[in-house]
């Protein structure tokens, strides 16, 4: 399926200023332009930077009988081939563009699809965005990351034709839910597929300033044993999130002059110039469990104060500030988001009830002590002896001030 934003020729002319340029080239516009073929152990990861090595696609690599552990720690071979991860984004909507970016500032070569078309946006972020899974997938991605809606993403996952990858790609997501995806993806992907359920705990308004110090949830569900490739390029695809944040552009700079500058200066860094995530490893259980008691709660009071169309006063205090900023970023993410977090959390009900049970809870401490009030005076006014009238009459404004008149008691009678 072709787009105009993807279409093979456009997408070969697209000349981004340095860092961008380095990444755009699809593999089948790469064996048109090039002279020769790479040898195959290093032509997959260099195609990004030395696209001109690289002549056909990668045919699909045979398995290192390398145990798990040992791969993690790249020979002195590997690391010579270490270049860009080639990362798939399936969904390019709100959250897909954000993280997007922080792929590309980081050196690494991003394929985009979506259902709206984004040609025109990826064209200026040096981004490759094609119109259809098929073709994400014969981009030969070394991760495809997930990033449709709550709500979406069976049916985006079950349409990815698994067959066009390789058997080490690695499928993670950032879900704000984690035990729903990763269920998904043990039941549906290839089993030799790696598999690392994510939950980036901000988003493009609360990470617009960077991810340093920002949770990152984790969970590397399934990796297969043995597979060195697999191993390594997920301990490089979370360490972009891990790190303190490096000068990307200065290092990519580099890269851009020449191949051997460009081995120099990134190796070291295994090109994984991070942002600094304050990374946290936890079952998608867990996490679940957490969110549920807090980001579920935060979109649910956000959501509920929407309702009140909250204004600023001349008088805002700091706390009201703050809501004021919750609402608005709240409602800033899509309803579908919020209600993913409450359909696919198994939790949410629980906590949905609690916060009623809450909210009933401070209702009748108010109404409570208002209760008192009116008793008493209800009690007061319960009929006296005939002798004494005349005297109560003149003791009724020892009553609350607000509470003075029969009338106003039967308004607030009628409110409860
Ligand atoms: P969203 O409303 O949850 O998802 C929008 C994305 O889903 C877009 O890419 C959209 O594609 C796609 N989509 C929606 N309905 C679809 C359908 N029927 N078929 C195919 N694709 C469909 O908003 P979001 O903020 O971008 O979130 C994306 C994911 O990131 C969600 O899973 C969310 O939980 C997660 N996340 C979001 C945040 C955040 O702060 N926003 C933070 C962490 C994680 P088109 O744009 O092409 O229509």
């Amino acid at each position: 399926m072709a787009s105009s934003s993807s279409s093979s020729s456009s997408s070969s002319l697209h000349l981004f200023p340095t860092t961008s340029n380095l990444i755009t080239q699809t593999s089948k516009q790469r064996s048109l332009h090039l002279p020769f073929q790479h040898s195959q152990n290093t032509h997959h990861q260099n195609s990004s930077i030395h696209s001109t090595l690289r002549l056909h696609p990668a045919p699909h690599r045979r398995r290192s009988n390398v145990s798990c552990i040992a791969a993690a720690l790249p020979s002195a071979e590997e690391e010579e081939s270490l270049g860009p991860l080639r990362i798939a984004i399936v969904g390019f909507g709100n959250f897909g563009r954000f993280i997007a970016q922080g792929f590309r500032r980081q050196g690494h070569t991003v394929i985009a699809t979506s259902r709206t078309d984004y040609g025109e946006y990826c064209r200026q972020h040096g981004v490759l965005f094609v119109r259809s899974v098929d073709e994400v997938c014969e981009e030969e991605p070394d991760i495809v990351v997930i990033c449709s809606s709550i709500l979406s993403t069976e049916s985006v996952v079950r349409s990815i034709p698994f067959e066009k990858l390789r058997p080490e790609t690695i499928f993670a997501d950032v879900l704000s839910v984690k035990q729903f995806p990763r269920n998904l993806f043990l039941e549906v992907l290839p089993p030799e597929f790696g598999i690392v359920c994510t939950h980036p705990m901000f988003g493009p308004e609360s990470g617009k300033d960077g991810w340093a110090a920002l949770p990152f949830v984790f969970d590397r569900v399934r990796l297969a044993a043995g597979d060195a490739r697999q191993a390594r390029n997920c301990r490089r695809f979370l360490r972009m999130f891990e790190d303190e944040s490096h000068n990307a552009d200065l290092c990519l700079d580099v890269r851009c002059i020449s191949p051997l500058a460009y081995i120099i200066a990134t190796v070291p860094n295994d090109l994984s110039l991070s942002e600094g995530c304050r990374m946290v490893e936890m079952s998608c259980e867990e996490h679940d469990r957490h969110a549920a008691g807090s980001q579920f709660i935060t979109h649910t009071i956000g959501r509920i104060l929407s309702h009140l169309n909250l204004e600023s006063t001349p008088i805002n205090t700091k706390g009201y500030e703050t809501l004021l900023k919750l609402t608005e970023n709240t409602v800033s993410d899509s309803f579908d988001l919020y209600y993913g977090l409450f359909m696919y959390n198994v939790n949410a009900t629980e906590q949905i009830e609690n916060l009623d049970r809450a909210f009933e809870t401070v209702k009748q401490k108010l109404f409570g002590r208002l209760h008192d009030i009116l008793r008493k005076q209800i009690v007061d006014r319960a009929p006296t002896p005939m002798k004494e009238k005349g005297e109560r009459k003149k003791k009724t404004n020892l009553n609350p001030s607000f509470l003075s008149h029969s009338e106003k008691i039967k308004d607030l009678s009628i409110r409860i």
